[in-house]
């Protein structure tokens, strides 16, 4: 814990990563304070050359002040804040000795996309169309995401619909939407993260995994069906009889690998790996590279229909509330 010192006053602590002995004013959340610079506040974003200028009018009565510059409270995270923060240091190269900011190893896409847009910097649009690359339309981008590992978490995915919500951008028909949504309803998520989610989106998420555990196995199934290869070169009926019998399994409910919920992602290719690796009886390489196609084409299809899937996930909610618009009632609730 080298970076940070504790006041004696107060419960207050310095983030030494953002702390200018330069710095003209203090920024706190929670109970942490970083010393920044009005101008590099106030120069990029709107919003906060307003609070500072307010702060400028009351300087004269009782202003709390931290190491001799005035404080400025914001109600958001330590992380959030830290993520402003770097934003606005992110490219300076002042001639006062502060070294540029380096962005944090792993940026934190949805709170810079969420900061820059509730203070209203500058560079907003480009923090949100960073945002929603992860995002795409179509599915070869998605695919060419996910095999990059770049795809969201669960709960990364919760923030950006709460985020898309919250600036309008959030027409459930769009690709954007249907990926977050897809993403939430991720079957990886611990207790309780789905709850962060607001309003109607809990239930949408819940319905949507529950249609699309239905699809996983019905995907399932139509894998590994129609037998082997016409081009197989396994040993006679070995692959024909390898592939039946994991059909067989799966819809007699002995093969639950498909449980995942994960039908848009690659999960059935280890299963499909491991069936080409079986000692003695697994199936040739002509047959596992069709299975992988077929599971490509079967997500490819899925991905066409998830506005449709979506749109009945709708309707079972209105039919649940009596035909009344869902996200009027959760509305401020
Ligand atoms: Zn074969």
């Amino acid at each position: 814990m080298q970076d940070i010192v504790t006041f004696h006053q107060p419960p207050t602590i310095k983030c030494l990563d953002l702390w200018f002995e330069s710095g003209d004013v203090v920024v706190v959340a929670g109970y942490v304070a970083f010393r920044v610079h009005r101008d590099v506040l106030s120069d990029n974003s709107t919003v906060l050359a307003d609070m500072l200028s307010s702060l400028a009018a009351s300087e004269e009565s009782n202003q709390e002040e931290l190491d001799g510059c005035p404080v400025v409270r914001l109600k958001d995270s330590v992380h959030d804040v830290k993520h402003l923060l770097r934003m606005l240091y992110n490219g300076i190269d002042r001639d006062d000795g502060i070294e540029p900011i380096r962005p944090a190893a792993c940026t934190d896409l949805t709170s810079e996309a969420r900061m820059a847009h509730k203070y209203k910097l500058h560079t907003r649009k480009e923090s949100y169309s960073a945002l929603r690359h992860h995002f795409p339309s179509t599915f070869a981008s998605w695919e060419a995401l996910d095999s990059e590992g770049l795809r969201l978490s669960a709960s990364d995915a919760i923030e950006a619909i709460n985020l898309f919500r919250a600036i309008g951008d959030d027409d459930s028909t769009t690709p954007h939407m249907l990926v977050a949504l897809y993403l939430a309803s991720g079957c990886t998520l611990p207790d309780g993260v789905l709850e962060t989610l607001r309003g109607a989106d809990v239930e949408r998420c819940v319905l949507l995994r529950e249609a699309l555990l239905e699809r996983s196995a019905w995907m399932a199934a139509q894998l590994f069906a129609g037998g082997a290869s016409a081009d197989c070169r396994g040993a006679e009926g070995v692959c024909d009889a390898r592939i039946a019998e994991t059909r067989a399994a799966v819809l007699y409910g002995d093969a639950d690998e498909w449980m995942h919920a994960d039908a848009l992602g690659e999960s059935m290719r280890s299963w499909i790996d491991g069936m080409e690796l079986e000692k003695g009886r697994g199936i040739c390489g002509i047959c596992a590279g069709m299975l992988c196609e077929r599971d490509r084409e079967l997500r490819r299809e899925l991905w066409e229909e998830m506005p449709a899937l979506l749109a009945r996930v709708e309707e079972e909610m209105r039919g649940a509330r009596g035909g009344h618009d869902e996200d009027e009632e959760w509305e401020e609730n």
